[in-house]
């Protein structure tokens, strides 16, 4: 059976101008497209998000993956981070964001997945939104509604994330089931572009930059251009083709079981239970 959602990408990462290691790790490999950005001290936070990669890297080259092999790499990945930090790699952790395509009931889905404060954002339509939201002190703050939005960027504790695969944390990942467009466009990025540029200068590269490679180098190398203060990473995802349930009228191979009939129907924004350190 062939991809529901038939896609053309493009990649880049950077230390940065500051940063001597480089701990953002991603898998630009249909049907995965992650990011993870690492931390801890000792080099166990480029180990970390190399691991959590690693631990999904076995589902590439699938048509399609579902939130429980979502669910099962995730939880091995954590399991070996957390044994990371019991020797060398004290407060070894890793966020985890980004895409994997999924088919529900024959048709072509994003199911994206989020710990931490790395970013996917979604261009479709015109319209262009984070769908990540993050798990971060100031998220909470702006939440709240103890810190307006536009302060976020230089607030002291925009570092501070309150979800992660290892670090201390046991808290789940958020999912998101968003029905794949034609033309879609992602970008998972680690917070070193995040932080450099704001959504609408994101949006404008994104706008301006048709291949995805190109736009990923472009998003890159802006970031570097504002002081690249950060390890930097951009995947850039273009849905050129979705199955959707029109191609499968005529179709007389019997439709895919899917295991996620938790997500039967729209669009749902999956928070789970609020974590914590
Ligand atoms: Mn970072």
């Amino acid at each position: 059976m062939t991809a529901p959602v038939t896609v053309v990408f493009g990649s880049a990462t950077d230390a940065g101008l500051r940063r001597r290691i480089n701990e953002d790790s991603f898998i630009a490999v249909p049907p995965l497209f992650l990011v993870a950005d690492g931390m801890g001290g000792h080099r166990a936070g480029d180990v970390a998000s190399a691991t959590a990669i690693e631990e999904f890297a076995g589902l590439a080259g699938r048509a399609s993956v579902g939130v429980d092999d979502v669910r099962a790499a995730l939880l091995r990945a954590r399991r070996r981070i957390d044994a990371l930090s019991s020797g060398e790699g004290a407060g070894a952790g890793t966020t985890i964001t980004g895409v994997v395509i999924a088919d529900i009931h024959g048709e072509g889905y994003w199911l994206a997945v989020n710990l931490g404060d790395s970013r996917t954002y979604r261009l479709s339509e015109g319209e262009f939104e984070q769908v990540s939201v993050d798990h971060s002190v100031v998220q909470e703050l702006i939440d709240a509604g103890e810190l307006d939005p536009a302060a976020a960027a230089s607030d002291r504790r925009r570092n501070v994330i309150t979800r992660a695969i290892g670090a201390g944390s046991d808290a789940e990942a958020d999912f998101w089931l968003l029905p794949a467009e034609s033309g879609d466009r992602i970008l998972i990025c680690s917070d070193g572009l995040s932080g450099e540029l704001d959504r609408d200068e994101i949006h404008a590269v994104l706008l301006a930059e048709s291949d995805p490679q190109a736009a990923a180098t472009r998003l890159v190398h802006e970031a570097m251009l504002r002081g690249g203060r950060d390890n930097i990473t951009a995947v850039v995802v273009d849905a050129t083709a979705v199955r959707s349930r029109a191609d499968r009228s005529g179709d007389d191979t019997a439709p895919a079981v899917p295991s996620e009939d938790e997500f039967d129907g729209d669009t749902l924004p999956r928070a789970v239970a609020t974590g914590g350190f």
